[in-house]
Protein backbone atom coordinates (compact mmCIF):
# COMPACT_ATOMS: atom_id res chain seq x y z
CA UNK A 1 0.00 0.00 0.00
CA UNK A 2 1.49 3.85 -1.09
CA UNK A 3 0.12 5.66 2.29
CA UNK A 4 1.03 8.85 0.85
CA UNK A 5 2.44 10.76 -2.87
CA UNK A 6 6.01 10.76 -1.36
CA UNK A 7 7.88 11.91 -4.74
CA UNK A 8 11.49 11.51 -2.84
CA UNK A 9 12.73 9.23 0.20
CA UNK A 10 15.41 11.84 1.83
CA UNK A 11 17.73 9.53 3.83
CA UNK A 12 19.14 11.20 7.06
CA UNK A 13 22.07 9.60 8.27
CA UNK A 14 22.90 10.18 11.84
CA UNK A 15 25.61 12.09 11.34
CA UNK A 16 24.13 14.79 8.97
CA UNK A 17 21.76 16.36 11.28
CA UNK A 18 21.44 19.83 9.95
CA UNK A 19 17.77 21.25 8.54
CA UNK A 20 19.83 23.35 6.13
CA UNK A 21 22.51 21.36 4.75
CA UNK A 22 22.76 17.72 2.78
CA UNK A 23 19.44 16.66 1.96
CA UNK A 24 17.19 18.71 3.61
CA UNK A 25 18.09 21.85 2.33
CA UNK A 26 16.23 21.79 -0.70
CA UNK A 27 13.45 19.11 0.73
CA UNK A 28 9.44 19.37 0.38
CA UNK A 29 7.22 18.94 3.49
CA UNK A 30 4.38 18.02 0.82
CA UNK A 31 6.06 15.70 -1.25
CA UNK A 32 8.71 13.89 0.57
CA UNK A 33 9.35 11.68 2.92
CA UNK A 34 12.20 11.65 5.22
CA UNK A 35 13.97 8.42 6.57
CA UNK A 36 15.92 7.71 9.51
CA UNK A 37 16.94 4.33 10.31
CA UNK A 38 18.37 3.20 13.90
CA UNK A 39 20.26 0.21 12.56
CA UNK A 40 20.84 -2.76 15.49
CA UNK A 41 24.01 -3.91 13.09
CA UNK A 42 25.44 -1.04 14.29
CA UNK A 43 24.08 -0.82 17.56
CA UNK A 44 25.20 -4.50 18.47
CA UNK A 45 28.11 -4.65 15.73
CA UNK A 46 30.59 -3.69 18.47
CA UNK A 47 31.15 -3.12 22.57
CA UNK A 48 30.30 0.56 21.90
CA UNK A 49 31.01 3.25 24.43
CA UNK A 50 27.47 3.29 25.95
CA UNK A 51 27.82 6.87 25.86
CA UNK A 52 28.81 7.23 22.20
CA UNK A 53 25.68 5.36 21.39
CA UNK A 54 23.19 7.47 23.94
CA UNK A 55 24.75 10.67 21.86
CA UNK A 56 24.24 9.12 18.32
CA UNK A 57 20.91 7.48 18.97
CA UNK A 58 19.18 10.55 21.28
CA UNK A 59 20.17 13.61 18.98
CA UNK A 60 18.92 11.40 16.15
CA UNK A 61 15.69 10.97 18.04
CA UNK A 62 15.50 14.67 18.72
CA UNK A 63 16.31 16.09 14.99
CA UNK A 64 13.72 13.80 13.98
CA UNK A 65 10.62 14.86 16.38
CA UNK A 66 11.88 18.70 15.19
CA UNK A 67 11.39 17.75 11.76
CA UNK A 68 7.71 16.12 12.37
CA UNK A 69 7.01 19.25 14.76
CA UNK A 70 7.98 21.25 11.48
CA UNK A 71 5.21 19.60 9.42
CA UNK A 72 7.59 16.92 7.58
CA UNK A 73 6.61 13.15 7.31
CA UNK A 74 9.64 11.36 8.97
CA UNK A 75 9.54 7.41 8.70
CA UNK A 76 12.22 6.70 11.75
CA UNK A 77 12.66 3.17 12.17
CA UNK A 78 14.63 0.46 13.85
CA UNK A 79 15.66 -2.23 11.28
CA UNK A 80 17.84 -4.73 11.10
CA UNK A 81 20.64 -2.66 8.79
CA UNK A 82 20.55 0.49 6.88
CA UNK A 83 19.46 -0.64 3.62
CA UNK A 84 17.36 -3.35 5.34
CA UNK A 85 15.56 -0.32 6.97
CA UNK A 86 15.07 1.74 3.47
CA UNK A 87 13.87 -1.22 1.60
CA UNK A 88 11.14 -1.39 3.91
CA UNK A 89 10.63 2.36 3.48
CA UNK A 90 10.68 1.88 -0.46
CA UNK A 91 7.94 -0.60 0.17
CA UNK A 92 5.49 1.98 2.06
CA UNK A 93 6.36 4.56 -1.00
CA UNK A 94 6.48 2.02 -4.64
CA UNK A 95 8.34 4.37 -6.68
CA UNK A 96 9.80 7.23 -4.57
CA UNK A 97 13.62 7.11 -5.55
CA UNK A 98 15.93 7.49 -2.20
CA UNK A 99 17.90 10.47 -2.49
CA UNK A 100 20.56 11.38 0.27
CA UNK A 101 23.89 13.53 0.87
CA UNK A 102 27.12 11.59 -0.55
CA UNK A 103 27.50 10.00 2.65
CA UNK A 104 30.83 10.22 5.25
CA UNK A 105 32.19 7.05 4.89
CA UNK A 106 33.44 4.26 1.91
CA UNK A 107 31.33 1.64 3.89
CA UNK A 108 27.68 3.50 3.88
CA UNK A 109 28.47 4.99 0.08
CA UNK A 110 28.91 1.15 -1.22
CA UNK A 111 25.66 0.41 0.86
CA UNK A 112 24.00 3.42 -0.60
CA UNK A 113 25.10 3.31 -4.15
CA UNK A 114 23.53 -0.67 -4.22
CA UNK A 115 20.48 0.65 -3.74
CA UNK A 116 20.60 2.80 -6.08
CA UNK A 117 20.60 6.29 -4.26
CA UNK A 118 20.75 9.66 -6.09
CA UNK A 119 23.61 11.77 -4.45
CA UNK A 120 24.13 15.66 -3.80
CA UNK A 121 27.35 16.80 -2.86
CA UNK A 122 28.37 16.74 0.98
CA UNK A 123 27.81 19.94 2.01
CA UNK A 124 28.81 19.48 5.45
CA UNK A 125 32.31 20.12 5.06
CA UNK A 126 34.07 23.38 3.87
CA UNK A 127 35.84 21.97 1.33
CA UNK A 128 34.06 20.30 -1.45
CA UNK A 129 36.34 16.66 -2.13
CA UNK A 130 37.20 17.25 -5.73
CA UNK A 131 38.80 20.45 -4.72
CA UNK A 132 40.79 18.87 -2.26
CA UNK A 133 42.07 16.30 -4.27
CA UNK A 134 43.28 18.62 -7.23
CA UNK A 135 45.24 20.29 -4.34
CA UNK A 136 46.64 17.20 -3.11
CA UNK A 137 47.34 16.09 -6.36
CA UNK A 138 49.66 19.01 -6.93
CA UNK A 139 51.60 18.46 -3.69
CA UNK A 140 54.73 16.75 -3.28
CA UNK A 141 54.32 15.85 0.32
CA UNK A 142 50.61 16.38 1.90
CA UNK A 143 51.73 19.19 4.05
CA UNK A 144 48.43 20.47 6.42
CA UNK A 145 50.18 23.77 6.53
CA UNK A 146 50.55 24.28 2.97
CA UNK A 147 46.89 23.46 2.63
CA UNK A 148 45.72 25.71 5.53
CA UNK A 149 47.28 28.80 4.54
CA UNK A 150 45.26 27.89 0.82
CA UNK A 151 41.99 27.74 3.09
CA UNK A 152 42.93 31.11 4.55
CA UNK A 153 42.73 32.80 1.42
CA UNK A 154 40.04 30.97 -0.38
CA UNK A 155 37.46 31.49 2.60
CA UNK A 156 39.14 34.63 3.40
CA UNK A 157 39.18 34.21 7.19
CA UNK A 158 41.32 36.25 9.15
CA UNK A 159 42.98 37.85 6.08
CA UNK A 160 43.80 41.70 6.02
CA UNK A 161 43.84 41.76 2.12
CA UNK A 162 45.81 39.01 0.88
CA UNK A 163 48.29 39.16 4.33
CA UNK A 164 47.46 36.68 7.37
CA UNK A 165 45.95 39.00 10.07
CA UNK A 166 48.49 39.50 13.28
CA UNK A 167 51.33 39.53 10.16
CA UNK A 168 51.52 35.73 10.49
CA UNK A 169 49.87 31.88 9.42
CA UNK A 170 50.65 31.06 12.62
CA UNK A 171 51.13 31.47 16.40
CA UNK A 172 52.71 28.22 17.59
CA UNK A 173 55.70 29.43 19.83
CA UNK A 174 53.27 31.53 21.84
CA UNK A 175 51.37 28.68 21.67
CA UNK A 176 52.32 25.15 23.55
CA UNK A 177 52.39 25.71 26.97
CA UNK A 178 52.58 23.28 29.73
CA UNK A 179 49.66 23.47 32.62
CA UNK A 180 49.32 26.47 34.33
CA UNK A 181 49.86 27.11 38.21
CA UNK A 182 47.04 27.97 40.81
CA UNK A 183 44.92 28.51 37.78
CA UNK A 184 41.00 28.43 37.75
CA UNK A 185 39.59 26.64 34.95
CA UNK A 186 35.88 27.83 34.02
CA UNK A 187 32.88 25.25 35.00
CA UNK A 188 31.96 23.35 32.76
CA UNK A 189 28.93 23.20 30.65
CA UNK A 190 25.77 20.92 31.56
CA UNK A 191 23.30 19.35 29.04
CA UNK A 192 20.33 18.72 30.94
CA UNK A 193 18.41 15.67 29.88
CA UNK A 194 14.52 15.20 28.68
CA UNK A 195 12.16 12.75 27.91
CA UNK A 196 13.60 11.53 24.81
CA UNK A 197 17.36 10.89 26.23
CA UNK A 198 15.73 9.29 29.52
CA UNK A 199 14.04 6.99 26.81
CA UNK A 200 17.16 6.16 25.02
CA UNK A 201 19.25 6.11 28.27
CA UNK A 202 16.85 3.46 29.71
CA UNK A 203 17.05 1.48 26.27
CA UNK A 204 20.34 0.99 26.38
CA UNK A 205 20.07 0.61 29.73
CA UNK A 206 23.15 2.88 30.84
CA UNK A 207 23.08 6.58 33.11
CA UNK A 208 24.37 9.31 30.93
CA UNK A 209 26.61 12.22 31.73
CA UNK A 210 25.12 15.86 31.47
CA UNK A 211 28.42 16.21 28.72
CA UNK A 212 27.02 16.45 25.69
CA UNK A 213 24.08 17.37 24.30
CA UNK A 214 22.18 15.91 22.27
CA UNK A 215 20.12 18.72 20.51
CA UNK A 216 20.45 21.70 18.34
CA UNK A 217 19.45 24.21 21.27
CA UNK A 218 22.39 22.47 23.62
CA UNK A 219 25.05 22.12 20.62
CA UNK A 220 24.47 25.72 20.06
CA UNK A 221 24.61 26.44 24.07
CA UNK A 222 27.99 24.44 23.80
CA UNK A 223 29.21 26.78 21.00
CA UNK A 224 28.46 29.96 22.79
CA UNK A 225 29.75 29.19 25.57
CA UNK A 226 33.27 28.21 24.54
CA UNK A 227 33.20 31.37 22.51
CA UNK A 228 31.87 33.35 25.77
CA UNK A 229 33.95 31.10 28.47
CA UNK A 230 37.10 29.62 26.65
CA UNK A 231 38.06 31.35 23.33
CA UNK A 232 40.38 34.25 24.49
CA UNK A 233 42.42 31.37 26.05
CA UNK A 234 42.08 28.26 23.44
CA UNK A 235 45.84 28.66 22.00
CA UNK A 236 48.15 29.37 25.00
CA UNK A 237 46.90 25.47 26.79
CA UNK A 238 45.83 23.75 23.62
CA UNK A 239 48.57 21.47 24.09
CA UNK A 240 48.95 21.46 27.52
CA UNK A 241 47.55 18.26 29.87
CA UNK A 242 45.91 19.24 33.02
CA UNK A 243 45.08 17.30 36.32
CA UNK A 244 42.84 19.35 37.61
CA UNK A 245 41.08 20.27 34.13
CA UNK A 246 39.82 17.06 31.78
CA UNK A 247 39.06 19.84 29.24
CA UNK A 248 41.08 23.14 30.07
CA UNK A 249 40.33 25.70 26.94
CA UNK A 250 38.98 23.47 24.48
CA UNK A 251 35.70 23.85 22.81
CA UNK A 252 34.01 20.03 23.10
CA UNK A 253 32.44 20.63 19.74
CA UNK A 254 33.67 17.93 17.85
CA UNK A 255 30.54 15.62 18.29
CA UNK A 256 28.08 18.43 17.14
CA UNK A 257 30.50 19.07 13.87
CA UNK A 258 30.49 15.41 13.05
CA UNK A 259 26.99 14.65 13.71
CA UNK A 260 25.49 17.51 11.90
CA UNK A 261 23.89 19.25 14.93
CA UNK A 262 26.53 22.32 14.28
CA UNK A 263 27.81 23.07 10.31
CA UNK A 264 31.71 24.44 10.54
CA UNK A 265 30.39 27.42 8.70
CA UNK A 266 28.58 28.50 12.07
CA UNK A 267 31.35 27.65 14.55
CA UNK A 268 34.38 29.68 11.93
CA UNK A 269 31.50 32.72 11.80
CA UNK A 270 31.30 32.77 15.40
CA UNK A 271 34.68 32.89 15.97
CA UNK A 272 35.40 35.69 13.52
CA UNK A 273 32.53 37.56 15.34
CA UNK A 274 34.37 36.97 18.59
CA UNK A 275 37.54 37.82 17.08
CA UNK A 276 36.13 41.32 16.15
CA UNK A 277 35.67 42.61 19.39
CA UNK A 278 38.76 42.62 20.10
CA UNK A 279 38.96 40.58 23.47
CA UNK A 280 40.15 37.42 21.29
CA UNK A 281 43.89 37.72 20.78
CA UNK A 282 45.07 36.55 17.44
CA UNK A 283 47.11 33.48 18.86
CA UNK A 284 43.93 32.18 19.72
CA UNK A 285 41.67 32.89 17.15
CA UNK A 286 44.42 31.75 14.73
CA UNK A 287 44.94 28.41 17.02
CA UNK A 288 41.47 27.90 16.46
CA UNK A 289 40.36 28.47 13.54
CA UNK A 290 43.27 26.01 11.80
CA UNK A 291 41.70 23.29 14.04
CA UNK A 292 38.20 24.05 11.87
CA UNK A 293 39.14 25.02 8.29
CA UNK A 294 42.49 23.44 8.11
CA UNK A 295 43.21 19.75 10.54
CA UNK A 296 39.41 19.03 9.84
CA UNK A 297 38.94 19.60 6.78
CA UNK A 298 42.21 18.45 5.90
CA UNK A 299 41.99 15.12 7.52
CA UNK A 300 38.45 14.60 5.74
CA UNK A 301 39.94 15.63 2.13
CA UNK A 302 42.88 13.24 2.93
CA UNK A 303 40.65 10.45 4.03
CA UNK A 304 38.98 10.95 0.31
CA UNK A 305 42.04 11.46 -1.38
CA UNK A 306 43.68 8.27 -0.17
CA UNK A 307 41.15 5.59 -0.53
CA UNK A 308 39.00 2.57 0.93
CA UNK A 309 42.55 0.73 1.26
CA UNK A 310 44.91 3.24 3.07
CA UNK A 311 43.00 2.06 6.49
CA UNK A 312 44.69 -1.35 6.43
CA UNK A 313 48.45 0.29 6.30
CA UNK A 314 50.98 -1.87 8.34
CA UNK A 315 54.34 -0.64 7.06
CA UNK A 316 55.83 -1.25 10.46
CA UNK A 317 54.74 -4.59 10.37
CA UNK A 318 52.84 -3.58 14.16
CA UNK A 319 51.15 -6.81 14.85
CA UNK A 320 51.30 -7.08 18.64
CA UNK A 321 47.73 -7.69 19.96
CA UNK A 322 45.78 -4.80 21.90
CA UNK A 323 47.27 -4.20 25.49
CA UNK A 324 44.88 -4.77 28.45
CA UNK A 325 45.50 -1.45 29.46
CA UNK A 326 42.95 0.42 27.00
CA UNK A 327 40.11 -1.52 28.02
CA UNK A 328 40.62 -1.42 31.73
CA UNK A 329 42.77 1.17 33.41
CA UNK A 330 43.42 -0.72 36.26
CA UNK A 331 45.26 -2.88 34.09
CA UNK A 332 48.63 -0.58 34.30
CA UNK A 333 50.43 1.72 37.00
CA UNK A 334 51.49 4.20 34.23
CA UNK A 335 49.72 7.25 35.66
CA UNK A 336 49.12 9.29 32.52
CA UNK A 337 47.84 6.03 31.07
CA UNK A 338 45.78 5.06 33.62
CA UNK A 339 44.26 9.01 34.01
CA UNK A 340 43.67 8.98 30.62
CA UNK A 341 41.64 5.56 30.48
CA UNK A 342 39.87 6.27 33.06
CA UNK A 343 38.54 9.80 31.37
CA UNK A 344 38.21 8.46 28.12
CA UNK A 345 35.08 5.49 30.32
CA UNK A 346 34.11 8.44 31.83
CA UNK A 347 32.94 10.49 29.25
CA UNK A 348 34.21 9.44 26.01
CA UNK A 349 36.37 12.26 25.14
CA UNK A 350 40.12 13.27 26.12
CA UNK A 351 42.01 16.19 24.15
CA UNK A 352 43.97 15.97 20.98
CA UNK A 353 47.17 15.37 22.81
CA UNK A 354 46.43 12.41 24.68
CA UNK A 355 45.01 10.86 22.21
CA UNK A 356 48.09 11.41 20.19
CA UNK A 357 51.18 11.65 22.33
CA UNK A 358 49.67 9.09 25.39
CA UNK A 359 47.34 6.55 23.42
CA UNK A 360 49.13 6.83 19.65
CA UNK A 361 52.35 6.83 20.40
CA UNK A 362 52.16 4.02 23.40
CA UNK A 363 50.37 1.76 20.26
CA UNK A 364 53.34 3.44 18.31
CA UNK A 365 56.61 2.47 20.21
CA UNK A 366 54.63 -0.25 21.67
CA UNK A 367 54.41 -1.48 18.21
CA UNK A 368 50.60 -2.39 18.41
CA UNK A 369 48.89 -3.39 15.45
CA UNK A 370 47.38 -0.39 13.61
CA UNK A 371 43.94 -1.73 13.18
CA UNK A 372 43.46 -3.53 16.40
CA UNK A 373 43.99 0.44 18.02
CA UNK A 374 42.15 1.75 15.20
CA UNK A 375 38.91 -0.09 16.03
CA UNK A 376 39.47 0.69 19.67
CA UNK A 377 39.70 4.62 19.11
CA UNK A 378 36.53 4.12 16.96
CA UNK A 379 34.75 2.26 19.67
CA UNK A 380 35.27 4.83 22.73
CA UNK A 381 35.38 8.03 21.68
CA UNK A 382 31.77 10.49 21.36
CA UNK A 383 33.23 12.16 18.06
CA UNK A 384 34.74 9.00 16.45
CA UNK A 385 33.75 8.18 12.79
CA UNK A 386 35.29 6.64 10.14
CA UNK A 387 36.59 10.04 7.96
CA UNK A 388 38.68 11.00 10.91
CA UNK A 389 40.10 8.51 12.78
CA UNK A 390 41.34 6.59 9.80
CA UNK A 391 43.87 9.58 8.74
CA UNK A 392 44.45 10.40 12.59
CA UNK A 393 45.47 7.08 14.16
CA UNK A 394 46.98 5.46 10.46
CA UNK A 395 48.48 8.78 9.28
CA UNK A 396 49.15 10.79 12.18
CA UNK A 397 48.55 8.65 15.13
CA UNK A 398 50.77 5.13 14.89
CA UNK A 399 52.53 5.76 11.38
CA UNK A 400 50.99 2.64 9.81
CA UNK A 401 51.53 4.58 6.24
CA UNK A 402 54.87 4.70 6.18
CA UNK A 403 55.18 8.66 5.93
CA UNK A 404 52.49 8.91 3.20
CA UNK A 405 50.34 11.49 5.34
CA UNK A 406 52.93 12.33 8.42
CA UNK A 407 56.51 12.92 7.54
CA UNK A 408 57.69 11.65 10.62
CA UNK A 409 56.35 9.90 13.67
CA UNK A 410 55.08 10.88 16.42
CA UNK A 411 57.22 9.73 18.90
CA UNK A 412 58.24 10.64 22.23
CA UNK A 413 59.35 9.26 25.31
CA UNK A 414 58.28 10.27 29.18
CA UNK A 415 60.08 14.18 29.16
CA UNK A 416 57.75 15.17 26.44
CA UNK A 417 54.87 13.83 28.81
CA UNK A 418 56.03 15.43 31.66
CA UNK A 419 56.75 19.03 30.18
CA UNK A 420 53.30 19.33 28.99
CA UNK A 421 51.25 17.51 32.32
CA UNK A 422 51.67 16.90 35.71
CA UNK A 423 50.96 12.97 35.73
CA UNK A 424 54.85 12.31 36.15
CA UNK A 425 55.41 13.79 39.58
CA UNK A 426 52.40 11.28 41.30
CA UNK A 427 53.76 8.42 38.88
CA UNK A 428 55.24 5.12 40.37
CA UNK A 429 58.01 5.41 37.25
CA UNK A 430 59.92 8.32 36.36
CA UNK A 431 59.87 9.92 32.96
CA UNK A 432 64.18 10.44 33.39
CA UNK A 433 64.93 7.32 33.66
CA UNK A 434 65.39 4.06 30.43
CA UNK A 435 66.46 1.20 32.55
CA UNK A 436 65.90 0.17 35.72
CA UNK A 437 62.05 -1.33 37.35
CA UNK A 438 61.23 2.93 37.88
CA UNK A 439 62.30 3.63 34.00
CA UNK A 440 58.99 5.53 32.41
CA UNK A 441 57.92 2.82 30.36
CA UNK A 442 57.71 5.63 27.77
CA UNK A 443 61.33 6.30 27.63
CA UNK A 444 62.50 2.77 27.59
CA UNK A 445 60.20 1.63 24.80
CA UNK A 446 60.89 4.96 22.31
CA UNK A 447 64.65 4.33 22.44
CA UNK A 448 63.45 0.96 21.60
CA UNK A 449 61.45 1.68 18.94
CA UNK A 450 64.17 3.90 17.21
CA UNK A 451 66.61 1.21 17.59
CA UNK A 452 64.04 -1.10 16.05
CA UNK A 453 63.08 0.75 13.40
CA UNK A 454 66.43 2.40 12.88
CA UNK A 455 66.83 1.29 8.91
CA UNK A 456 63.58 3.02 7.59
CA UNK A 457 64.06 6.06 9.78
CA UNK A 458 67.87 6.85 8.92
CA UNK A 459 67.02 7.34 5.32
CA UNK A 460 64.43 10.24 6.39
CA UNK A 461 65.98 13.64 7.33
CA UNK A 462 63.53 14.72 9.81
CA UNK A 463 64.53 11.23 12.00
CA UNK A 464 67.91 11.25 11.37
CA UNK A 465 68.60 13.35 14.69
CA UNK A 466 66.79 11.20 16.80
CA UNK A 467 68.21 7.89 15.13
CA UNK A 468 71.33 9.51 15.38
CA UNK A 469 70.98 10.08 18.95
CA UNK A 470 71.08 6.08 19.95
CA UNK A 471 74.44 5.93 18.78
CA UNK A 472 74.98 8.27 22.30
CA UNK A 473 72.83 5.39 24.59
CA UNK A 474 75.91 3.47 25.96
CA UNK A 475 73.43 1.48 28.03
CA UNK A 476 71.63 0.39 24.62
CA UNK A 477 71.66 -2.86 25.76
CA UNK A 478 70.58 -3.10 28.91
CA UNK A 479 67.74 -0.62 28.18
CA UNK A 480 66.39 -3.50 25.07
CA UNK A 481 66.60 -6.16 28.08
CA UNK A 482 63.86 -3.70 29.74
CA UNK A 483 62.34 -2.63 26.87
CA UNK A 484 61.27 -6.97 26.37
CA UNK A 485 60.29 -6.48 30.67
CA UNK A 486 57.96 -3.31 29.67
CA UNK A 487 56.58 -4.97 26.83
CA UNK A 488 55.76 -7.99 28.59
CA UNK A 489 54.91 -6.45 31.64
CA UNK A 490 52.16 -4.17 29.72
CA UNK A 491 50.68 -7.18 28.00
CA UNK A 492 50.21 -8.71 31.43
CA UNK A 493 48.70 -6.04 32.82
CA UNK A 494 51.10 -5.66 35.30
CA UNK A 495 53.50 -2.47 34.43
C1 LIG B 1 44.89 10.02 17.19
C2 LIG B 1 43.81 11.03 17.04
C3 LIG B 1 42.50 10.61 16.89
C4 LIG B 1 41.49 11.56 16.71
N1 LIG B 1 40.21 11.14 16.53
C5 LIG B 1 39.23 12.04 16.30
C6 LIG B 1 37.91 11.63 16.07
O1 LIG B 1 37.59 10.46 16.05
N2 LIG B 1 36.96 12.59 15.86
C7 LIG B 1 37.26 13.91 15.86
O2 LIG B 1 36.38 14.73 15.64
N3 LIG B 1 38.51 14.32 16.08
C8 LIG B 1 39.50 13.43 16.31
N4 LIG B 1 40.76 13.86 16.55
C9 LIG B 1 41.05 15.30 16.53
C10 LIG B 1 40.93 15.99 17.88
O3 LIG B 1 41.59 15.25 18.87
C11 LIG B 1 39.47 16.17 18.28
O4 LIG B 1 38.75 16.74 17.22
C12 LIG B 1 39.35 17.09 19.47
O5 LIG B 1 40.07 16.58 20.56
C13 LIG B 1 37.89 17.27 19.82
O6 LIG B 1 37.73 18.09 20.93
P1 LIG B 1 37.32 19.62 20.77
O7 LIG B 1 36.08 19.72 19.97
O8 LIG B 1 37.31 20.22 22.13
O9 LIG B 1 38.50 20.18 19.91
P2 LIG B 1 39.25 21.58 19.88
O10 LIG B 1 40.61 21.39 20.38
O11 LIG B 1 38.42 22.64 20.50
O12 LIG B 1 39.38 21.84 18.30
C14 LIG B 1 38.31 22.39 17.54
C15 LIG B 1 37.90 21.46 16.44
O13 LIG B 1 38.93 21.25 15.52
C16 LIG B 1 38.72 20.02 14.84
N5 LIG B 1 39.97 19.26 14.83
C17 LIG B 1 41.09 19.54 15.51
N6 LIG B 1 42.06 18.65 15.21
C18 LIG B 1 41.54 17.78 14.34
C19 LIG B 1 42.04 16.63 13.67
N7 LIG B 1 43.30 16.17 13.86
N8 LIG B 1 41.20 15.96 12.88
C20 LIG B 1 39.94 16.38 12.67
N9 LIG B 1 39.41 17.46 13.27
C21 LIG B 1 40.21 18.16 14.10
C22 LIG B 1 37.61 19.29 15.58
O14 LIG B 1 36.43 19.39 14.83
C23 LIG B 1 37.48 20.07 16.87
O15 LIG B 1 36.17 20.06 17.37
C24 LIG B 1 41.80 12.93 16.72
C25 LIG B 1 43.12 13.34 16.89
C26 LIG B 1 44.12 12.41 17.04
C27 LIG B 1 45.51 12.88 17.21
S1 LIG C 1 56.56 8.80 34.31
FE1 LIG C 1 56.08 7.96 32.30
S2 LIG C 1 54.38 6.56 32.68
FE2 LIG C 1 54.53 7.88 34.47
S3 LIG C 1 53.13 9.56 34.07
FE3 LIG C 1 55.14 10.22 33.36
S4 LIG C 1 55.17 9.67 31.20
FE4 LIG C 1 53.48 8.54 32.12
Amino acid sequence: MNPGPAQRILYIPFDQLHRNYGALKDANKATDVIAMIESQAMIEGANWHPERLFFLISSARHFAKDLQTEGFTVDYRKATNTPTGLQEIQKKYIGAPIVCAEQSSFRLTEKLTALNAEFIPNDFFLTPRDLFASWAATQKSYLMENFYRKQRVRLNILMEGDQPAGGAWNFDKDNRLPPPKNYTWPAYLEHSRDEIDTEVAKELNMSPTTTWATTRKGALAQLDYFIKNHFAHFGPYEDAIALDSWSLHHSLLSPYLNNGLLHPAEVIKAAEKAFKTGRVPIGSAEAFVRQIIGWREYVNGMYWFLGPEYRNHNQLQANRKLLPLFEDPDKTQMNCIKSTVTDINERAWVHHIPRLMLLSNLALVTGTNPQEFLEWMRRVFIDATDWVMVPNIIGMGVHADGGLMMTKPYAAGGAYISRMSNYCKSCVYNPKLRTGDTACPFTTLYWDFLDRHKETFAKNHRMSQQVFGLKRLSDLPELKERAQEVLEGLEKGLI
